[in-house]
């Protein structure tokens, strides 16, 4: 793909540390060269003392937006003026929006990417329809809670091996989060609509994660954010005991769509196959 650069053209980029294998740029610039935009998406990565100051020098539009991932998201919130409801119920920020007039907006669209992936790949899947169990406590996993609840699950229940953390999400977030520890999973998964594992476990060549799902209705959908590998061992579980499952992938690239509407005002098109993108990036095939 190679593109002109004009005098004209907006910029637009992820921000990171590390940043080097984001997937973002590979999904952002083939949209932008489907739909003919003169426009850039490119990966940044300032020293961690230094990301206030790069974004405080960002204000006025020098760079149209930015999508934030590990370890800027809160301090992205935290820098912004204006911030959407999920954003600040999230408690971080993985867009920033800079506008002509100086002022920079926060957005959190990693939620409606879990649940836009659920939608795609568990079909019937309704957020409202009973209580949601999630593992872990950590950003991934109060920017799920939050959604979940904006979704209108009647309920949230958080497992998580520091209480204290999950404990702050529930003060955070209201008398719908209940906490259990990982010695509960039994009373968390009963009647759940959805188990979401929104740790980092099951990560390729980190610790396994190690869950029973006996206990977790038939009808309930399984979600992994961990994407690599793409089928989680827990993914695999889960499908062979005939839960629906959403991968970490999806959420991925769906957190991406209205990422790119911020930045380039337009939605991106629906020509690109970019889960294809990912997967070759990923070495896979789809
Ligand atoms: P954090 O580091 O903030 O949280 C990590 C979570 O994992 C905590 O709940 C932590 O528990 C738990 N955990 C880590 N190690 C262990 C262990 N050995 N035993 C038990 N629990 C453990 O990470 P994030 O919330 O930012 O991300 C979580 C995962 O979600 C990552 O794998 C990330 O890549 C993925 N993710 C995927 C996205 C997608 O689009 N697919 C988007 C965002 C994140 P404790 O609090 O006790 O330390």
């Amino acid at each position: 793909m190679s593109r002109a650069i004009t005098g004209a053209t907006v910029v637009a980029g992820v921000v990171g540390a590390p940043v080097r294998h984001s997937m973002s740029p590979i999904l952002h610039n083939a949209w932008l060269a489907a739909a003919g935009i003169d426009g850039v998406y490119v990966a940044f990565s300032p020293p961690a003392d230094r990301f206030a100051a790069f974004v405080e020098g960002l204000r006025g539009g020098a760079v149209r937006g930015l999508n934030v991932t590990l370890p800027f998201k809160e301090q992205a919130l935290a820098l912004a003026d204006e911030a959407s409801d999920l954003a600040r119920a999230a408690g971080a920020a993985n867009v920033l929006v800079f506008e002509a007039d100086g002022r920079i907006r926060a957005d959190n669209t990693d939620g409606f990417g879990m649940l836009q992936a659920l939608a795609v790949q568990a079909p019937g899947f309704d957020p409202a329809a009973g209580p949601a169990a999630v593992l872990g406590a950590g950003g991934a996993a109060r920017g799920a809670v939050a959604a979940l609840l904006a979704a209108g699950a009647p309920q949230v229940r958080i497992i998580n091996r520091s209480g204290a953390r999950a404990q702050a999400i529930a003060a955070a977030l209201g008398p719908k989060v209940e906490v259990f520890g990982w010695d509960r999973t039994q009373d968390a998964f009963a009647s759940a609509n959805v188990l979401i594992n929104a740790t980092s476990l099951g990560l390729d060549g980190g610790e396994p994660l190690q869950v029973s799902l006996d206990g977790l209705p038939p009808a309930a959908a399984v979600m992994d954010m961990v994407y690599k590998p793409l089928r989680t061992p827990l993914l695999q579980h889960a499908a062979a005991a005939g839960h629906r499952t959403a991968d970490g992938l999806e959420m991925l690239l769906r957190q991406a769509i209205p990422s790119f509407e911020a930045f380039f005002d337009q939605a991106p098109p629906a020509t690109v196959d970019v889960r294809a993108l990912a997967l070759a990036a990923m070495g896979l095939t789809a």
